[in-house]
């Protein structure tokens, strides 16, 4: 599987027996098919991901972040789509495979935003963050 920003091959990365596809030593991207996020909703696998956060990453990559991507898996193109209400960080979701593309430092900055409490209270009232994505919310 290659990466759908740089198109280096993807490397895997084993958290708790899941493994997630990394762009190691590239633009630093990381991949999650839906079966591997389900294996991350649990609030005590939030520490696992945290070993997501820092994937070696080339900063001489040079990577478009406004191109249009195509799924690493099935080969068709993805949707760029905001993950909460603040409305700030969007990611790449396959609309066949249910799979997720986040570019390097998009997965902090989605932690970020949901720990802010009016995210949380927005999501309460509205349910608007992708059911894939739930395990980025912090439980503290
Ligand atoms: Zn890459
Ligand atoms: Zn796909």
């Amino acid at each position: 599987m290659n990466c759908p920003a740089c198109t280096r091959p993807l490397t895997a990365l084993f958290i708790e027996d899941i493994e997630v596809d990394a762009c190691h030593g590239g633009c630093g991207g990381l991949w999650f098919d839906n079966f591997e996020l389900a294996c991350f909703d649990e609030p005590h696998e939030l520490t696992a991901a945290q070993e997501l956060l820092s994937v070696p990453a080339d900063l001489s990559v040079e990577v478009d972040y406004h191109a249009k991507r195509q799924c690493p898996k099935c080969a068709v193109p993805m949707m760029r789509h905001f993950c909460t209400a603040l409305r700030r960080t969007q990611v790449d979701a396959c609309p066949q495979c249910g799979g997720n593309w986040l570019d390097v430092g998009e997965l902090t900055q989605l932690r970020a935003e949901f720990r802010e409490k009016a995210v949380r209270a927005a999501a309460k009232a509205k349910p608007v963050i992708n059911k894939h994505l739930k395990w980025f919310v912090a439980e503290d």
